[in-house]
């Protein structure tokens, strides 16, 4: 397993080091807009200790992270009158992961619009 590296954009986002739009926040989690949106209000949900991605993480994490993402979907599906959500998950760079802190992709989507690149 690799190690955490506390050096990445979100534990520095986390740590109010670098700017977010940040759109909820609780103990356990927070939620910020995706700096390259792939639709209109695509946020990004972490926990707030260290965690790689779901590979090294534990059921509390897990548990914390996967409450706030569906509570995101639902309220980002009702406040984009959404059709549908996407949730995505990447772990480690050969599963297209790219920030190494866990984090869910939430995307409110609508009939016959695809996410951009
Ligand atoms: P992944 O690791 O899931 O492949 O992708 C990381 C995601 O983080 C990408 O969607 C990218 O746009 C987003 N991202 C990268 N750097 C920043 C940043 O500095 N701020 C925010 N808000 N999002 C970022």
């Amino acid at each position: 397993m690799t190690a955490y590296d506390d050096d990445n954009i979100f534990a520095k986002i986390l740590r109010g080091e670098i700017p977010s739009t940040r759109v909820y926040e609780d103990d356990d989690t927070l939620a910020f807009m995706d700096i390259m949106p792939r639709v209109d209000g695509h946020l990004l949900v972490i926990p707030k200790t260290p965690c790689r991605n779901v590979l090294d993480a534990s059921p509390a994490q897990l548990e914390a992270v996967i409450r706030t993402v569906q509570k995101l979907a639902q309220a980002s599906k009702a406040a984009f009158d959404a059709d549908g959500v996407t949730i995505q998950q990447f772990n480690e760079a050969a599963g297209g992961q790219e920030v190494f802190h866990l984090h869910f992709h939430v995307l409110p989507r609508h009939e016959g619009v695809s996410p951009r690149a």
